[in-house]
């Protein structure tokens, strides 16, 4: 049985001081999330300095963790920037409206994910219209947004899965939507994905990395957009976000 849970999104982004909350309470949960692949860094960086001779193999495992745990730290560093990206559009209250092709945009964080898909052996299917999907607003938030979303997919999919990306016109509506067929959310949760921090699997122990502000980013750009963000997922078969935007830009013939 699939659930739904669907945003209302108000008109309006967040105050600057519930912004400036953001930022203070994020430094404070993501701390322990740098603490680990740091320590990692460390600890096999200390082993390299104290082994005597390693053969090739064992230098190569070496190097993939060191990697690795790297990439995660960057990961985390873009996400704070990324928080710190959106803060500062919403407070002043200023957001780029330039036309902007949904399809487009699409396509380029399809790239974007492409080798961690293929990491997975993950099939990304795109269902796209020839045409473009005009809206307004901010095309590298927008982007953004659907990386989130599309990275989320990636993460709670099992390997050789499939994830699409289905975008077109309905009512006037762009309407863009990512589905997996991976881990699933459970019912009890779906109400609350889009809280900041929030996290369904949030232990120390939990099988995926995160930091709980993906999907609040995505709910905010949303947002900012005057648009809404809804979800539909069963535990064990996937989950589908659906994201509308109001039509607008390109040429007036344009659909
Ligand atoms: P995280 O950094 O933990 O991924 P997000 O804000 O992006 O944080 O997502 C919040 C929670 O929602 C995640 O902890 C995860 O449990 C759940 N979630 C998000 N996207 C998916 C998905 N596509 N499939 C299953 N669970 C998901």
């Amino acid at each position: 049985m699939w659930f739904t849970a669907r945003m209302t999104v108000p008109p309006r982004g967040p105050e600057p001081e519930e912004l400036d909350l953001l930022r203070r309470e994020y430094l404070r949960n993501v701390s322990h999330e740098f603490r680990t692949p740091l320590t990692v860094i460390r600890g096999y960086a200390e082993y390299l300095l104290g082994a005597e001779e390693l053969d090739p193999e064992r230098l190569r495992e070496v190097a993939t963790v060191l990697l690795d745990s790297t990439d995660r730290v960057i990961g985390l560093v873009d996400t704070l920037i990324d928080v710190g990206r959106l803060e500062q559009v919403a407070a002043r209250d200023a957001l780029p409206t330039e036309s902007v092709d949904l399809a487009q945009l699409a396509r380029s964080a399809a790239e974007a994910v492409r080798a961690a898909a293929e990491k997975k052996q993950l099939e990304l299917e795109l269902i796209l219209p020839d045409r473009p999907l005009w809206v307004r607003g901010d095309g590298s938030l927008l982007l953004q947004m659907l990386r989130k979303l599309l990275d989320n997919a990636i993460k709670y999919s099992g390997p050789a899965s499939r994830v699409t990306v289905h975008g077109r016109c309905e009512d006037g509506r762009r309407l863009l939507q990512v589905e997996d067929r991976g881990a699933g959310i459970p019912r009890d949760h779906l109400p609350r994905i889009f809280d900041k921090f929030y996290m369904v699997d949030g232990g120390l122990a939990r099988r995926a990395p995160g930091t709980g502000v993906g999907l609040y980013l995505v709910r905010e750009i949303v947002r900012l957009h005057q648009g809404t963000v809804e979800v539909t997922s069963e535990v064990g078969a996937g989950s589908c976000f659906t994201v509308q935007l109001p039509a607008g830009g390109g040429s007036p013939e344009d659909p």
